[in-house]
């Protein structure tokens, strides 16, 4: 099986997770500090980075939009305005060590955020910009791995970079729960698609299977990992 080798333009995918860390909800100092410190090294590294950012932590539609009696449309709008405080937050992190960045949205929010215009995201990109796309793909029933899968492929990224927190790759059991779970070093699109790996959302990785955008899953808590992929040392999980 062919290795990835050196990239250099990547997507990076955080959930809502890379931002709440262990609180429930919200944004934890801490969390932030550390994303910002992988992208600033990536960055420093020489990256062509874009980021999706999830948003999990600050309104999860599916799982409220009953409870509240909430349609699904709007439920999961709703959550796409989150992600896009989770951007304007992770945005201003980076800016405070000195990156340069843009924030686009996919849902118009002009005050804030560039609309998303990818030629224009492309550009940053090419100046040294990280981009940071907010609002996942803009349409409701999507999720935000979904908006991630969408945008590496529309920016030609080289690889598709899925950030976990406290879990270094694709395991056969929830390491967080079974000690013995064992960490799965090389998968196909098709086992993304099996009911016991969960990755991505089968949206998300029938669109990265269908172009063959390679999917790396790591930790991005750990120290350095990000620049480690960038420079073609293998780290975490490959699917390809
Ligand atoms: N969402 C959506 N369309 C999109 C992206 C996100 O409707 O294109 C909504 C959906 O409700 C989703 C939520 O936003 O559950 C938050 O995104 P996600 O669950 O992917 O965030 P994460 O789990 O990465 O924090």
């Amino acid at each position: 099986l062919p290795e990835l080798g050196p990239i250099k333009r990547v997507l990076l995918k955080l959930s809502g997770e890379a931002m709440s860390g262990e609180q429930e909800y919200g944004i934890n100092p801490g969390s932030l500090k550390s994303t910002a410190d992988q992208v600033q090294e990536a960055v420093e590294a020489g990256a062509e980075l874009a980021i999706v950012v999830g948003g999990g932590n600050i309104f999860r539609g599916s799982q409220v939009a009953e409870a509240l009696g909430i349609e699904s449309a709007t439920a999961d709008y709703m959550s796409m305005l989150g992600t896009v405080i989770n951007a304007l937050a992770l945005q201003a992190a980076l800016e405070e060590r000195g990156l340069q960045t843009r924030v686009q949205s996919a849902m118009q929010i002009q005050e804030v955020a560039e609309p998303y215009i990818r030629r224009r995201a492309m550009r940053h990109l090419e100046k040294g910009r990280v981009v940071i796309f907010a609002a996942g793909t803009g349409n409701p029933f999507f999720t935000t791995d979904t908006g991630a899968a969408l945008r590496a492929l529309e920016i030609g990224a080289d690889a598709l970079l899925m950030a976990k927190n406290r879990v270094d790759g694709v395991y056969d059991r929830d390491p967080r729960k079974h000690p013995g779970a064992r960490i799965i070093p090389r998968l196909t699109y098709m086992d993304l698609l099996s009911e016991e790996i969960s990755v991505m959302d089968d949206t998300a990785a029938t669109l990265c299977s269908g172009q063959g955008l390679p999917i790396v899953v790591f930790d991005i808590l750990k120290q350095g990992n990000v620049r480690r992929i960038l420079e073609g040392e293998r780290v975490g999980s490959l699917v390809w």
